[in-house]
């Protein structure tokens, strides 16, 4: 193996013994976890700095003068360097925290969406969309007269680019709003091309990055992008808390979304002023455990590198495309060049919901439905598949036994 062009291979074994749950049995079976894009598994080094935190180190944060507050607002804010690091953002006050990705684009659709875009104008968004990336576009066209803009797909599951420069062509477009990575197909949006296309047509760009940031080294000065979101949980990390990154001077434009302690300079009844951002969109006490459990996952996945997540789970997906190619009835869903560790399928006569039942019997985890993008699912003429997602503790003994479990499902429904 050639080490300049090879990263260095990752010790599963060894990344397998950070995460304490996968050492479990379920139904009597070992557990096969392969629903990590749903939500990802927690390493110690996340459970310890909460559980420590809790311990030893916790007040609110922000308001206290008393030394536990201070050092606790030290370990939150420290979050924030961590994530405009990981995203080479500019400056740490364009990191906004959040709940979730969800959240990051509801602050988005409400606050640039009322605050700044105009009625009239369009919201673009592709044809593979978790619903959180459909919905609060919705709700805006609804509240603000925004035409909202969908741009297709190929059957192999890539953002179709000539559809998508037409649609941008009139100039209507404000924003362009698309995922970085699809939740079900896999597929890896060009972003830097999306970025230039949007610019040249006077359109800013958002990618909802939660299943990229997961496989991929996200630089938001090289690519570009206006803003940026992702959602912690699915990186390693605790529910509760995601990021919103903006550029500074747009979210210096936008208005407040929720109102409340935190986000004040200082408050009458006839009128408050806004903190500087990002505290700006950060109203009330925020997810403080989260966070301080958000920089030890950073921690952890900066630690392995990025070059190494991505050659393994690369290798991963490799070996299951074609497993699963020589199997007989099942059929993966898109095919696209770029694609990261999330694979959706069907098995002939089978509904996705059974095969995950009977995936589940012999302990293999896998989630199946519309995957919050039914849209998505209806371009396909389904209404639901079974997916298998991979991370940095999947090893492809588990791959196999996914290939032998569904083996099994085919003889069932033979
Ligand atoms: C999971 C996911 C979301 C939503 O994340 P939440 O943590 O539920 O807010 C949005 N977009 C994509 C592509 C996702 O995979």
């Amino acid at each position: 193996m050639n080490i300049m062009t090879n990263p260095a291979a990752l010790d599963v074994d060894r990344i397998r013994r950070d995460f304490p749950i996968l050492t479990q049995t379920v139904r009597g079976k070992k557990l096969v976890f392969l629903d990590t894009a749903a939500s990802a598994q927690k390493p110690r080094a996340v459970i310890d700095a909460m559980a420590v935190a809790m311990q030893t180190q916790y007040a609110n944060v922000h308001r206290g003068l008393h030394w536990m507050s201070e050092r606790t607002t030290e370990a939150y804010e420290s979050t924030r360097d961590a994530v405009a690091e990981l995203m080479n953002a500019n400056d740490r006050s364009e990191v906004v925290f959040v709940r979730n990705s969800t959240e990051a684009i509801n602050l988005l659709a409400h606050s640039y969406g009322r605050g700044v875009l105009k009625p009239g104008q369009a919201v673009l968004i592709s044809g593979m969309e978790h619903h959180s990336n459909i919905v609060p576009w919705q709700l805006l066209r609804d509240a603000h007269g925004i035409e909202l803009r969908v741009a297709p797909i190929t059957d192999a599951g890539e953002l179709d680019m000539t559809a998508f420069e037409s649609l941008l062509e009139d100039g209507k477009v404000g924003l362009v709003a698309i995922t970085h990575m699809s939740n079900v197909l896999g597929s890896v949006t060009p972003a830097e091309r999306i970025v230039s296309i949007a610019h040249a047509y006077g359109a800013k760009v958002m990618f909802d990055g939660s299943q990229a940031i997961v496989h991929r080294k996200v630089d938001v000065c090289a690519l570009g992008c206006d803003f940026y979101c992702w959602t912690g949980h699915k990186l390693y990390g605790p529910t509760g808390i995601g990021v919103l990154w903006g550029k500074r001077d747009l979210l210096e434009r936008m208005p407040p979304f929720l109102g409340g302690g935190d986000m004040i300079s200082s408050v009458t009844y006839e009128q408050s002023t806004w903190a500087a951002v990002p505290h700006k969109f950060e109203a009330g006490t925020p997810a403080i455990l989260e966070g301080i459990g958000l920089k030890a996952a950073i921690g952890y996945v900066r630690a392995i590198g990025y070059d190494v997540m991505e050659a393994h789970e690369a290798s991963l997906v490799e070996h299951a495309l074609s497993r699963l190619a020589g199997m007989d009835g099942i059929r993966v869903l898109g095919n696209a060049q770029q694609r990261g560790g999330v694979i959706s399928f069907i098995v002939d006569k089978a509904h996705a919901h059974d095969v995950a039942t009977l995936l589940d019997r012999q302990g293999i985890a896998v989630r199946a439905g519309h995957h919050c993008a039914e849209p998505l699912m209806h371009r396909f003429n389904l209404d639901s598949t079974a997916r298998a997602s991979f991370g940095i503790y999947t090893t492809h003994a588990e791959v196999d036994a996914l290939v032998d479990g569904l083996v099994r499902v085919r003889e069932f429904f033979q």
